[in-house]
């Protein structure tokens, strides 16, 4: 079976106001693909190197137009939204259309961008939105008559290791239970809203919807983050009629995950409940890098046992990680001295990240 590596990006943002008020200084170079990172401590140490497939500058070199969308100056390495979703959403859509499961996660600390780019704000939407607006456009030009579609939209978030579903308003206290298919060995959560979705503008309606039933809880680090993770799931179904009209199903699972920071606790000045909070989000994020690093040593011929089992998020990422699925990461970087360690801890997942290979196949089935 032909094997993939997991693509990975990363990708710097502006400084910010707390980084500007402290007279932050820029940390990370960024040539081709490669990406450096200075220690400030240690500023004549040369500086740690890390490949990955796409290194993206985000941090300088744009113009806001009028309608609020940010552009590159002529001649300026900027990556926009646009270039992002071409690099990386495209290739999503694409698999989609061949009947691959697709995975699209976003990782790294409170505040580093992750939501801008997997959502975006305002007028600078993120690969998620601009890749469904694209998928309805791309069904939208098919004239095969024997061929019809089918999408249904989910949004779940995982907080403290449970399960809620963002398009129902009464969660069961205690969360959803997750159980796994007998037969196929997924996890998936039980009754778990999915609505099909017949246009661009309703996975919208639904995405905001989704959006304003999270759980927010403010931190010293941004005080409108999100203390959770948040798993969008599209299921795209292309039903196809042959000439003696038996009907064949191609199914793609998209999986578009905007993960909590993955910054300790300690470091958001954390007290009481928050702290539990972030006890939790770090177990689930460690368990997700216990996972990443039984990956990669399994891509090098180690033998080990893939800690799938030890959360909430490893048991649904399971298929995006080590299985059937083409995934991305996007590592969302700080551009500031100020986070260097995290920004460090952040390349350096995102470098084990990449060793990790699945094994795609077309999910392509008689309809019964
Ligand atoms: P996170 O989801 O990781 O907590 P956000 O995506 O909310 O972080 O980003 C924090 C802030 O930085 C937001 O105000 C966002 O607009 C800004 N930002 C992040 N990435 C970029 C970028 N690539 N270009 C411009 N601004 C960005
Ligand atoms: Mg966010």
């Amino acid at each position: 079976m032909p094997e993939d590596s997991v693509k990975v990006a990363v990708r710097v943002r502006p400084f910010n106001q707390r980084e500007k008020d402290r007279n932050a200084k820029l940390v990370i170079k960024m040539q081709g693909s490669t990406t450096t990172i200075t220690n400030p401590e240690a500023p004549s140490e040369e500086p740690k190197k890390f490949a990955f497939d796409y290194s993206y500058w985000s941090h300088d070199g744009f113009t806001s137009q009028d309608d609020g969308i940010l552009v590159p100056n002529a001649g300026s390495p900027y990556a926009s939204q646009h270039k992002v979703f071409q690099d990386l959403g495209q290739g999503v859509l694409d698999n989609a259309f061949e009947g691959y499961n697709c995975s699209l996660f976003a990782y790294g600390q409170t505040g580093s961008g992750k939501s801008y780019s997997m959502v975006g704000y305002g007028a600078n939407k993120g690969i998620v939105p601009i890749t469904c607006d694209e998928l309805f456009k791309t069904m939208g030009t098919n004239q095969d008559q024997n061929k019809r579609f089918e999408v249904t939209f989910s949004m779940l978030e995982i907080y403290n290791e449970q399960v809620r579903d963002l398009l129902s308003k009464d969660n069961p206290k205690g969360g959803l239970a997750v159980r796994q298919n007998p037969k196929l060995g997924m996890f998936y959560v039980q009754n778990l809203k999915k609505v099909p979705v017949g246009s661009y503008s309703e996975i919208e309606m639904r995405m905001e919807q989704g959006t304003s039933n999270r759980t927010v809880a403010s931190t010293n680090m941004n005080a409108t983050s999100s203390r959770a993770h948040t798993v969008v799931t599209i299921v795209f179904d292309q039903i196809i009629k042959d000439d003696s009209g038996n009907e064949t199903k191609k199914s793609s699972t998209m999986n578009l995950v905007d993960l909590a920071g993955s910054e300790r606790a300690d470091s958001t000045g954390a007290t009481g409940d928050r702290l539990k909070e972030g006890a939790n989000i770090n177990r689930s994020l460690s368990a997700l890098g216990n996972v990443i690093s039984a990956l990669a040593d399994q891509s090098e011929n180690k033998k080990t046992v893939v800690p799938y089992r030890d959360s909430v998020l490893t048991k649904l990422l399971q298929n995006a990680l080590g299985g059937n699925s083409k995934t991305v990461m996007i590592a969302a970087l700080s551009p500031a001295d100020i986070n260097y360690v995290e920004t460090l801890s952040t390349l350096r997942y995102a470098d084990r990240a990449k060793k990790i290979k699945n094994q795609a196949v077309i999910n392509e089935n008689p309809l019964d």
